[in-house]
This record gives C-alpha cells, sequence and structure tokens, in this order.
C-alpha cells in the first residue's frame, strides 16, 4: 500500500454546515507542517458536473487550470490552501456511472452483471486512488457531499467502508455533525450527533474523528458524553464554533488539536508545528482595517449568497492588502436604467460587472458602465462585464448605434462581440466552452503590465463569445485598447480605457487564481484604485 494517507470528511444532521471549510481547513494545517496535500470533491447528483447546472441550484461554478467546471469548494480548497486542483478532484455520479456505462458498452466487464457493488464502488474507488497516482501527495482529503442517510450518497459512503478496511491506518474519517443550542432549554443537543454517527455505523463506517459544529462551546461533560455515545476518544470531538470569517477556521481548528489527532490517527510526524504566520499576518490585517471601501457587484444573480463566491473571497484578500475593509454592495443589473443609475451607483468607489450568460439584465449592466466610464469611478468587468464594456463604448462612443454581442441579437449591425470560431462548430452543452487556463501576452505600455509586473500570463476562461477583431481598429484610434493577446488564437483578452485611471475588462475570470497567499494583482490594484477614489471624493 502507497504511503498516502486518506482522509474522508462526511457531514450529518443538516447541510451546509461547512465540510467545504472544514475540508479545506484540514488541508490548510496540513500544508502549513510541510506535508503535501490535495483536496478532493465528491458530489452525488447525476449532472456530469455543475457546468450546466445555473446559479440558482448550485451556486458559482469554479474552473481549475485544466477546464474542469467543478463544485465551488474547490475555491475554497485553492483559496486556503494554495494549492491547484484539476478535474480528478471533482467526481460526481454522473461521471462515476457514465464510466461504469461506456466500460459496460465496450464489453469491458466481460459478461458479468454490472452492479452498484462492486462496479459503481470500485470506480468511486479507483477515482479517489487516481489522486495518489497523480502527484506524490502525503494525504488525500475527499469530502463526500450530502448529508448521511441520503440515498444518493449510498455508494460514497459504502466507498469509504471498503477503503477503509483495505487502508486500515492510512485512513480517517472525519465526521462533521450540529450540535444545536435549544434556546428554550437553554442547552446544547446531543443527540442529533448520536442519530447521525448511527446513521453511518449503519452503513459500517465508524467516524475517528467528530467535528461538532455549534454556536455555544462544547462543555467537557458535553464533549465526554458524545465521545461515550460515539465510540470515540474525548480528544476526538472537536469544537467548531461558529466563526465571524471563514479564514479562522484553520485557527480555531488548530487549537482544538484537528491536525494533531489526524497525524497521531495516521501515524504522522507531529514534531514540526504548522507554520501559520503568513495566515495570521492576514487574520489581523482582514480584522484591523484602516477603513472602508464599498464596491457596487453588478449581476444578475446578486440574490444569491454563493453566485460570485470566488469574486467576493478575492475582493477579502485585496482588501487586507489594501488595508481595508471591502464592502460590496450588490445591484441587480435588471432594475438599473439612465433614470436610477446615479442614484443607485453614485457613491460608490469602484463597480465591478459580473460575469454571466444570456441576455437578462444586460442593457442595466451596460447602463451601469457607462457611469463608471463617464464619472471616471473605478471600473472592472470580468467575462461578459469586459463584453458589456465594449458594447457600450461601441455604441455611445464610435457612433455604432445598435452594437451588440450575437448572444444576445444575432441580427445586430455591429457584432462587436461575437461566436470565437473554435465554437461555432459546437453543438452539445456541458464542457464545450473555452475553459481553463490559457497563456495571454501583455502589452508593455499598460496599466495592466504595471499590475501583474509581468508579459506574460496565464488566466482561467469560461466563455464561448470573444471581441470581434473586425472592430479593433475602430476601437484603438478612439482609445479602448487591447493590451492583453491570446496570439496564438489572435484573441483579445484585456482591454484598457484610455483617459479613465481605472477601466479593465478581462475576458478572464482572475477571481478564480486569487487565495489568501496569493491575492490577484488586478483585485488588489482594483481596490487600490477604488482606495485612492474614495480618498478623492
Ligand atoms: N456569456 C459570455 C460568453 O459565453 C460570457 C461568459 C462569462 O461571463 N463567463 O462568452
Amino acid at each position: 500500500m502507497s504511503k498516502t494517507k486518506y482522509i474522508f470528511v462526511t457531514g450529518g444532521v443538516t447541510s451546509s454546515l461547512g465540510k467545504g471549510i472544514i475540508s479545506s481547513s484540514i488541508a490548510k494545517l496540513l500544508v502549513a507542517r510541510g506535508f503535501s496535500v490535495t483536496i478532493q470533491k465528491l458530489d452525488p447528483y447525476i449532472n456530469i458536473d455543475p457546468g450546466t447546472l445555473n446559479p440558482y441550484e448550485h451556486g458559482e461554478c469554479f474552473v481549475t487550470e485544466d477546464g474542469a467546471e467543478t463544485d465551488l469548494d474547490l475555491g475554497h480548497y485553492e483559496r486556503f490552501s494554495n494549492v491547484p486542483t484539476s478535474q480528478a478532484n471533482n467526481v460526481t455520479t454522473g461521471v462515476v456511472y457514465q464510466s461504469v456505462i461506456t466500460k459496460e458498452r465496450q464489453g469491458e466487464y466481460l459478461g458479468e452483471t454490472v452492479q452498484v457493488i462492486p462496479h459503481i464502488t470500485d470506480e468511486i474507488k479507483y477515482r479517489i486512488k487516481l489522486l495518489a497516482n497523480r502527484g506524490d501527495y502525503d494525504f488525500i482529503i475527499t469530502e463526500i457531499g450530502g448529508t448521511v442517510g441520503d440515498i444518493e450518497s449510498l455508494p460514497f459512503i459504502e466507498a469509504v467502508r471498503q477503503l477503509r478496511w483495505e487502508l486500515g491506518r492510512n485512513c480517517v474519517v472525519v465526521h462533521l455533525t450540529l450540535v444545536p443550542y435549544l434556546a428554550a432549554a437553554g442547552e446544547l443537543k446531543t443527540k442529533p450527533t448520536q442519530h447521525s454517527v448511527k446513521t453511518l455505523l449503519e452503513s459500517g463506517v465508524q467516524p475517528d474523528i467528530i467535528v461538532c459544529r455549534t454556536e455555544k462551546h462544547l462543555t467537557e461533560g458535553l464533549r465526554n458524553k458524545i465521545a461515550l455515545f460515539c465510540n470515540v476518544s474525548t480528544s476526538s470531538v472537536i469544537e467548531c464554533i461558529d466563526a465571524e470569517s471563514i479564514y479562522d477556521v484553520p485557527i480555531l481548528m488548530r487549537k482544538e488539536n484537528l491536525d494533531l489527532e489526524i497525524l497521531r490517527k495516521t501515524k504522522m510526524p507531529v514534531e514540526q508545528e504548522p507554520d501559520l504566520a503568513d495566515w495570521e499576518k492576514f487574520l489581523h490585517a482582514l480584522k484591523n482595517p484602516s477603513g472602508e471601501v464599498v464596491i457596487g457587484l453588478v449581476g444578475k444573480y446578486v440574490e444569491l449568497k454563493d453566485a460570485y463566491k470566488s469574486i467576493n473571497e478575492s475582493f477579502i484578500h485585496a482588501g487586507t492588502v489594501n488595508g481595508v475593509k471591502v464592502r460590496v454592495q450588490t445591484f441587480h443589473s435588471e432594475f438599473l436604467d439612465e433614470s436610477n443609475v446615479a442614484g443607485k451607483l453614485g457613491a460608490l468607489h469602484g463597480i465591478l460587472v459580473a460575469p454571466g450568460f444570456g441576455e437578462r439584465g444586460i442593457e442595466g449592466k451596460i447602463t451601469a458602465i457607462r457611469f463608471a466610464r463617464e464619472k471616471k469611478i473605478p471600473f472592472f468587468g470580468i467575462c461578459l462585464g469586459m463584453q458589456c464594456a465594449v458594447i457600450e463604448y461601441g455604441r455611445n462612443m464610435l457612433g455604432l448605434t445598435g452594437a451588440h454581442s450575437t448572444e444576445f441579437n444575432k441580427l445586430t449591425p455591429y457584432p462587436v462581440i461575437d461566436m470565437m470560431e473554435m465554437q461555432k462548430k459546437i453543438s452539445g452543452l456541458g464542457g464545450t466552452m473555452r475553459l481553463g487556463a490559457y497563456p495571454c501576452k501583455l502589452k508593455k505600455e499598460s496599466q495592466v503590465f504595471l499590475i501583474y509586473q509581468q508579459e506574460n500570463i496565464t488566466e482561467r476562461h469560461r466563455h464561448r463569445f470573444e471581441f470581434n477583431n473586425e472592430f479593433l481598429e475602430k476601437y484603438k484610434s478612439a482609445g479602448m485598447i487591447p493590451v492583453g493577446l491570446n496570439e496564438k488564437d489572435n484573441l483579445v483578452e484585456i482591454i484598457e480605457l484610455v483617459g479613465h485611471p481605472w477601466f479593465i475588462g478581462v475576458q478572464f475570470h482572475p477571481e478564480y487564481k486569487s487565495t489568501v497567499a496569493r491575492p490577484h494583482p488586478l483585485f488588489v490594484s482594483f481596490v487600490g484604485a477604488a482606495k485612492q477614489y474614495a480618498g478623492n471624493s
């Protein structure tokens, strides 16, 4: 058996307890001790990936370097651990079944009856272990999506049961549960935790460590009780109290010795203390800002907490570098127009127009961009946000009346944004966009070159449409300059506006690459510009 240790994170009682944050915190602590770690999410739904899910269903879709459209928890993994994830780090029931059925059609099972056990569970185990072959990892953390007891996650839990048996000491199961506080009784209650461990036991899995999400501190008595009823030692009952910020959780878990418990159980060296100095510095900056900037986020999913997750987190990272708190105020683009734009956006220190798909709310985005351009408010357009900036400039500065993207108007007289050639032949949805990291070359005499301090960058993409090069000269001579290009495919990746303090549109998604250890330079610079604007306004 390989030396790689496997950590499984399951959840009980309710969803949304923060398995992703616990998994990410474990990763952070282990990385801070010098171990190599990767995290994987197993999602029990039948979609192949969340790429085709709308944000109402599943929040943001996170894109990896290698172009996988994945669960937003992978964003947390990267932001906490600073280790990039890949296609192999997110596995859904859909992927597992698709693979098994394809093999069956190709005759690989030699006439056997193909069943959930062992064929589906073997495929799940294969995909968990696959990561070990990809890199020389000390730990693979696998988060099982859903809540124990869900019908759809049963094959995943069964795979964990089998792997525990195979891996022995090389494996540890961390179970996250809720210990609710009943105000009427004035007590924390352990029964839901007992029941959820019992449910796990019915599937043959005994958790090694129980992490208790709670709003009040666990007493020693309560820890003993959970230990007694759930067959773990008291030191393996970990309190996870509600925190002010998700970024507090690694520190809280350190104080509770979650990392030590894992190391002891997997017989790994414990001598080296985790180096959390930079993390503490980041937290200190986060909690002691010397001012505030207010950024308007204009999009069409603004009522959804998780729809722009990575953008919000990037602002947190960038705020700490600038010593300010970034207050992100959201604006539904559908309700923005010429009559109300000044009233709604007038007091902002910066405006970000969000990525997106579909026509709803487009005109509101264009209105917001015109306002930011004319009032010289720092403006940042991401993907669709950049495309809208191009449309706005075409219509209002180049006299291209009716200019549009062919995504929204196929018959526009001025298709300033058009479908990429390589996209025209594609018919199916799901993994068919221009996805993942592509190189981009920056013009030396540009603001973005000063921001990145390098000429060649790579950024992650998720789009079908692009700047139409037929209009390039017109835009250039009118002051909207393409300053970042993908030379191989001749695509405009970044535009900048001459004579505006900070007006940048990017065809890619910088938010996917911002981490606590490496806040994204574009976000850092944008927040810096907003801070300056706030100082002058
Ligand atoms: N809908 C646009 C496109 O496909 C923008 C996509 C995005 O913002 N991610 O090109």
